[in-house]
């Protein structure tokens, strides 16, 4: 397995400039230990800048946006440029997370930020997920659907550039034991590849990368890597502690480990 991913989505944190360079210098050192697993570093829009100078150039270490405009300029009060993110060094934007798809964020909209993103060379992660799960299954027709309306007039040879972050909402924010099991990940994982192949083909389908996020931690990233079939995570309030996103890093390095020698 190659190009595994673990991504830090900071969300509104820290709230001092001085502090998001110290984490992201915190993180450094962390993850050039760790260098099968590519560390995303998605900080605040007004951070990008310093924490891009703190990783610097280092090959496992990559910078990333929270969100991103379908514009590259005009008039667009309070939203981030594919520019200025490029400008920046950011090679992967988060779009259409649930926290934003909360406050209206439509699929319309998110299709246009993925074109947007592919157009300007930045990977797109794209976040998908249902709130809840019904007993009749119908939570797999809103991934459809996502999938779907994500992946309108992108032509076929740009959908591995594109990568998914399941994220079922009602996992997200909690705590280890409260995440998704390996084997429901497992199911979920095949069910998103499924969908892609029958907008696509098999082929397309399995060069997909897929994430998974909802409270993972140290505790449960190990089994989740292992069993889960994923490509590897989009983290929340683990990305913030140094100390717990190498606890995940660390598991997820020796589950691949354990992955490789089963092959
Ligand atoms: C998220 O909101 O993208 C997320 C995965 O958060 P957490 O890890 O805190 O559940």
């Amino acid at each position: 397995m190659t190009n595994i991913l673990a991504v830090g989505n900071w969300k509104m944190n820290p709230v001092k400039k001085k502090d998001a360079e110290n984490l992201a210098k915190d993180i450094k050192k962390v993850a050039q230990k760790y260098k099968k697993v590519t560390a995303v570093l998605c900080p605040p829009a007004p951070y990008a800048d310093v924490v891009g100078g703190a990783l610097g150039r280092v090959k496992n270490l990559a910078l990333g946006a929270q969100d991103m405009s379908w514009q590259e300029k005009g008039s667009r009060t309070g939203h981030v440029s594919p520019l200025m993110l490029k400008d920046l060094g950011a090679t992967y934007a988060i779009i259409g997370h649930s926290e934003l798809r909360e406050l209206g964020e439509t699929d319309e909209v998110i299709n246009k930020k993925i074109r947007t993103a592919l157009l300007y060379g930045i990977t797109p992660i794209v976040c998908i997920g249902e709130r809840e799960r019904d007993e009749n299954g119908f939570y797999l027709g809103v991934i459809h659907k996502q999938i779907e309306s994500a992946l309108q007039g992108v032509l076929k040879k740009d959908f591995s550039s594109i990568i998914f972050a399941y994220e079922p909402i009602w996992a997200i924010g909690k705590s280890a034991r409260d995440a998704m099991t390996p084997h429901d990940l497992y199911e979920m994982s095949l069910y998103i590849k499924k969908t892609i192949a029958g907008l696509s083909s098999k082929t397309i389908a399995m060069n997909m990368r897929v994430l998974y996020g909802g409270s993972v931690e140290g505790e449960n990233a190990g089994a989740l890597f292992e069993g889960g079939d994923v490509n590897g995570f989009l983290i929340g309030h683990a990305s913030i502690v140094p100390s717990e996103f190498e606890s995940v890093l660390e598991n997820m390095t020796a589950a691949l480990k354990r992955l490789e020698k089963k092959e």
